[in-house]
């Protein structure tokens, strides 16, 4: 597993060491939206805690914070009404899984049809 960077760019954003799109925020969670979108929604949600990826996010954070982390990935999804045509969630980990910013989030990505799941 990465180890956790605390100068990250996700952790600069939640210190508001530098500016984000707020699209949604809880007591544990942020979402925001891609600095680079890959679709025409493309919100990311992080916890605020110090986790690196999904697996430690889902083995270590407390049941509140899990908790919040998926209403808030819920509230993004149904007020944005992308759950009426779908969407995509993915979390990138490590090398294989090409994550570039060791603070785990989870991308949803919706506003059209999004091809298969792995390009290759
Ligand atoms: P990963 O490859 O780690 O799963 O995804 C990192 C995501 O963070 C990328 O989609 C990238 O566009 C996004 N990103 C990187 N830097 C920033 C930033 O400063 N602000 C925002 N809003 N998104 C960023």
């Amino acid at each position: 597993m990465m180890t956790y960077d605390p100068e990250n760019i996700f952790a600069k954003i939640l210190r508001g060491d530098i500016p984000n799109d707020t699209v949604y925020e809880s007591d544990h969670s942020l979402a925001f939206n891609d600095i680079a979108p890959q679709a025409p929604m493309h919100v990311l949600v992080i916890p605020k805690g110090a986790y690196v990826d999904h697996a430690d996010f889902s083995a270590n954070a407390s049941p509140e914070e899990l908790t919040d982390f998926h209403r808030t990935v819920a509230t993004v999804i149904q007020r944005s009404g992308a759950d009426a045509a779908g969407f995509r969630t993915i979390s990138n980990a490590g090398e294989h899984g090409m994550q570039e910013v060791p603070h785990f989030h989870l991308h949803i990505l919706a506003g059209k049809v999004m091809g298969p799941l792995l390009a290759s």
